[in-house]
């Protein structure tokens, strides 16, 4: 069998590629160790923003067609004992996950792909010269070979593809461990008192927990924790102390694991990409994946097809590019996000009280432009934290350590955005661009190296 592209798992980031790569002309093959009938099926209701489903032009769903659970706009951020709200208002749609990946399957095929369900990788083929050349996967107990030009690794957090490449074949092979994942916890509850206004998204920083609607209960609450599932509940036990919730009952839950951990340096080698879970392409404040890799997916689709023309191999060089506008865009945001969150979350509820009820780190601002981008601070705007973070330290509201956090948090973050903006051009000086990030990522160490509980 010969295809122009292969592609390891089927569902968002695999769909989406395979449709985009499909529509520019090319053969595409995707492969799931799932069944049609089961695909994802770890959790039920998820959200993507509509802005970004328009700006993808991902798939509309509607009222009705089994896929649409609810929309909301209004989502407002608290301090560690609920009080200071913090609003932000843009339309997010929920949508049942499975539903829409089988919908998403369905507009991939229409463009060309073909799909084959219950088909696990088994093993990367290479040409005469090492260069990747295709796959092999197993199906029905038998194995089938297929020769491709390019291999995408679309397989979520085992990430198949990409820990299975030779040593030194130029994307790393890590594998993420508990502390590098966020264990999420999903229950879907009924309140006791009927509540069926429910529209709207409440989060706490502190604990990563918030109350969004689930489109089948009143509403749901969720939290995130690194390390386990364990620590996810302890970290719950602390969020219900401190913050009053509207009493309810619990009619199920849900569990499931998102990377929490920089990206790959380079995505990809001669004949292959990383992407989605697999690359770890999850916005740091939230954890959410789906949209978060299509801003790497889009920048492929027209680097790949060029890559890719006049039956060319895609080659590390040729793919390169990738690399490069990803990190200018949302690579450096999430970079400089992530060493920012590590180092602020290191500090007490007394704290973050302190500091939501003043409006300063924890601002309007910062907080409603989170995994956006932009954010411009003036000089009013550090004059107003130096004050109150003094205060804070006078009234002993703020502790020294808690203080050296904060400033840990800016330096780290400023540092990334330094870091990957000076992502090299070409693979030439990329050997010394990844001393540098090793040095920079040490310094900023892991989310889970700090907790509450
Ligand atoms: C509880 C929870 C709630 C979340 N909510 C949101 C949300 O609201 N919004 C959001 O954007 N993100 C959310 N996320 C994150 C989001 O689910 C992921 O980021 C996203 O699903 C990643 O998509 P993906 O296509 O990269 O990988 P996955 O969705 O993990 O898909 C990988 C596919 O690869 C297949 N596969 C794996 N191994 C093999 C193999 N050996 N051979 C063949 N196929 C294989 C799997 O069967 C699977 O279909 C949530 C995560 C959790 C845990």
């Amino acid at each position: 069998m010969n295809y122009d592209i292969v592609i390891v798992g089927a569902s968002t980031a695999g769909s989406y590629y395979a449709r985009r790569m499909a529509e520019r002309g090319f053969s595409v093959l995707v492969i799931d160790r799932s069944a049609r009938e089961t695909i994802s099926p770890d959790y039920d209701i998820f959200h993507m923003g509509k802005a970004e489903m328009e700006r993808f032009g991902l798939p509309e769903v509607k009222k009705g067609d089994g896929i649409f659970a609810f929309m909301f706009e209004d989502q407002n951020m608290y301090s560690a004992f609920g009080n200071h709200p913090k609003p932000s208002c843009s339309p997010v749609i929920g949508m049942h996950k499975h539903d829409y990946i089988v919908y998403m399957n369905d507009w991939a095929i229409e463009a060309g792909a073909e799909i084959v369900y219950k088909a696990s990788f088994a093993g990367l083929l290479f040409d005469e010269n090492g260069r990747i050349n295709g796959i092999e996967y197993e199906k029905d107990g038998e194995k089938v070979a297929v020769n491709c030009r390019l291999v995408c690794d679309c397989s979520g957090i085992p990430a198949v593809v990409r820990t299975s490449l030779p040593d030194n074949y130029g994307v790393e092979k890590f594998e993420l461990t508990p502390d590098d994942m966020f264990y999420v916890i999903l229950r879907y509850i009924d309140f006791k008192e009927k509540r069926s206004d429910w529209l709207h998204s409440d989060f706490w920083l502190m604990y990563k927990s918030w109350i969004a609607p689930s489109g089948m209960t009143d509403a749901l609450i969720g939290i995130g924790s690194c390390s386990g599932f364990e620590q996810a509940e302890k970290m719950y036990e602390l969020f219900t102390k401190n913050v009053k919730i509207p009493a309810h009952t619990v009619k199920w839950t849900e569990r499931g694991r998102t990377p929490y951990h920089r990206a790959p340096y380079s995505f990809v080698a001669d004949g292959f990409i990383a992407m989605g879970d697999a690359a770890c392409l999850t916005k740091p404040n939230c954890g959410e994946g789906c949209t978060a890799s299509l801003v790497l997916e889009d920048i492929a689709v027209d680097a790949a097809a060029a890559a890719m023309a006049n039956g060319a191999y895609p080659t590390r060089e040729a793919l390169w590019c990738i690399n490069k506008k990803y990190n200018d865009t949302q690579g450096k945001e999430f970079a400089s996000l992530m060493a920012l969150l590590t180092a602020i979350i290191r500090h007490t509820p007394k704290a973050n009280e302190f500091l939501f009820k003043h409006d300063v780190i924890f601002s309007r601002k910062i907080l409603g432009t989170m995994g956006e981008g932009g954010l411009e601070l003036s000089i009013n705007d550090y004059l107003k934290t130096l004050i109150f973070v003094l205060i804070g330290l006078i009234t002993g509201n703020i502790k020294l350590w808690e203080l050296k956090s904060v400033i840990n948090a800016i330096v780290n973050s400023g540092m990334m955005t330094s870091l990957y903006e000076r992502f090299p051009e070409t693979p030439d000086g990329f050997d010394e661009w990844v001393k540098e990030a090793e040095a920079a990522w040490k310094k900023v160490g892991k989310m889970a190296e700090w907790s509450l509980v």
